[in-house]
């Protein structure tokens, strides 16, 4: 709407300007005889035609929307920048042509020329796919006149926004959505399913009763766990995400990680190492996330490596690139190379491993968020199929601690 307000209140300017010009210019030719004086004038006249034509063409290079303003000939007045992908030619070229020169997609060109005949007061607005090149783009057209229609003056404006990143951000929410409550109601179904059990007394003796107790107590605890980082990545992309920045000592945080993650480990006969640096270890950070993110990839680990198996984590400091470098490396079950990707996306598991191992699909999205999006960081993953995985992330040490480092 901005767009178009702009667009016919310069629109109306241009004209004026147009007009004043040519009224100056046609009083000139018809005076035979001018004085120093009046060629004096017209110069200056002209000169400030041009800066204000100037002016006009620049708020119209501002403008993110396409413009295109015909006058009541039907030919270009102006267009923008923008409008060269619906154009045929340069926005320069187009100047003072007829629009059937200009226009190719013929449904736009053949309601732009029925707009120059007549347009309620209020204009049109609609919503048309128009060719651009070889594929077809979705806009919002809108147009209005501007003066009346059997005035000299009269021009039509066409204001056409593009809708395929809306669209797009449209399809994104909705597969959100219901990928979203999918997998929400995995978990409530098999709660109620349980439930309904114990009341209909399906389990028969008290060992029986305790594992179905057990199993609604731990897909309550995965609802809860999906909810909360749910509500923590839509925090952080919203930009609402608070963090507390302190320096941490990164060597007490894995050391805490693996002291708490322990118990899961040795059930699994896993064996846990570390590898840290014998230097300072410290980074200004958020701790509570960064322990987060430590326990997510440490039970990852766990969950996704056969009994028996080992698991390192590493942690260096970088005084070159001034930053800390941590690792997770599994002798686990491995991601296959087209997937190396899809794990970092909310919702994706691996389709095999469903039965390994429950989970939200959330954690690794959430880690990713923490590392990249709050601490400037990076996460990636290097994985060997049936061999094992190395997630690892970086963040830069930052504060005092990078002083301290560089
Ligand atoms: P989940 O709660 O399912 O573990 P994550 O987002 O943490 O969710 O991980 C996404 C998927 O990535 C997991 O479901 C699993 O398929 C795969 N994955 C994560 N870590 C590992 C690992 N160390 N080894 C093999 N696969 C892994």
């Amino acid at each position: 709407m901005a767009s178009i307000v702009v667009a016919v209140v310069f629109a109306l300017k241009w004209k004026k300007y147009k007009l004043e010009a040519e009224h100056a210019l046609a009083q000139h030719h018809a005076s035979t005889e001018l004085t120093i004086n009046e060629l004096e004038s017209a110069k200056i006249h002209g000169c400030i035609d041009r800066t204000r034509r100037r002016q006009v063409e620049a708020v119209f290079e501002v403008l993110k929307d396409a413009v295109i303003v015909i006058d009541a000939h039907g030919e270009v007045l102006h267009t923008n920048e923008v409008a060269s992908s619906v154009l045929s030619c340069t926005p320069k070229q187009a100047a003072g042509k007829p629009i059937d020169e200009v226009i190719s997609d013929h449904q736009l060109l053949a309601t732009i020329k029925d707009a120059h005949t007549g347009l309620p007061r209020e204009g049109r607005m609609y919503e048309q796919e128009i060719s651009v090149g070889d594929s077809k783009v979705a806009y919002e057209v809108q147009l209005q006149s501007v003066g009346s229609i059997d005035d000299a003056h009269h021009a039509v404006v066409t204001v056409l926004r593009d809708l395929s990143q809306e669209r797009e951000i449209a399809r994104l929410k909705s597969d959100f959505v219901s990928k979203a409550s999918h997998e929400l109601r995995t978990p409530l179904s098999s709660i109620a399913a349980y439930v309904e059990m114990l009341i209909d007394g399906d389990a028969t003796n008290e060992e029986e009763q305790k594992e179905f107790y057990e199993v609604i107590s731990t897909e309550t605890e995965r609802l809860r766990r999906m909810i909360d980082n749910l509500l923590n990545i839509s925090r952080i992309e919203a930009g609402l995400m608070h963090i507390d920045r302190e320096t941490c000592d990164f060597k007490m945080l894995v050391d805490r990680a693996v002291t708490n993650m322990s118990p899961q480990a040795s059930e699994k006969s896993l064996e846990i190492h570390t590898q840290l640096s014998a230097v300072d270890l410290s980074v200004n950070g958020d701790s509570d996330m960064l322990y987060q993110v430590i326990v997510n990839l440490l039970s990852n680990a766990i969950k996704y490596t056969p009994e028996g198996g080992r698991i390192t984590l590493s942690a260096d400091s970088d005084n070159l690139t001034r930053s800390l470098h941590f690792s997770v490396t599994d002798t686990g079950l491995g991601i296959a190379p087209d997937q190396v990707e899809k794990v970092f996306d909310k919702f994706y598991r691996v389709e095999n491993y469903k039965r390994v191992a429950k989970g939200t699909g959330l954690g690794l999205n959430l880690c990713q968020h923490i590392i990249e999006t709050l601490h400037s960081g990076q996460i990636g993953l290097e994985s060997d199929l049936g061999m094992g995985s190395k997630f690892w992330f970086s963040i830069p040490i930052g504060g005092r601690a990078a002083q301290k480092a560089a």
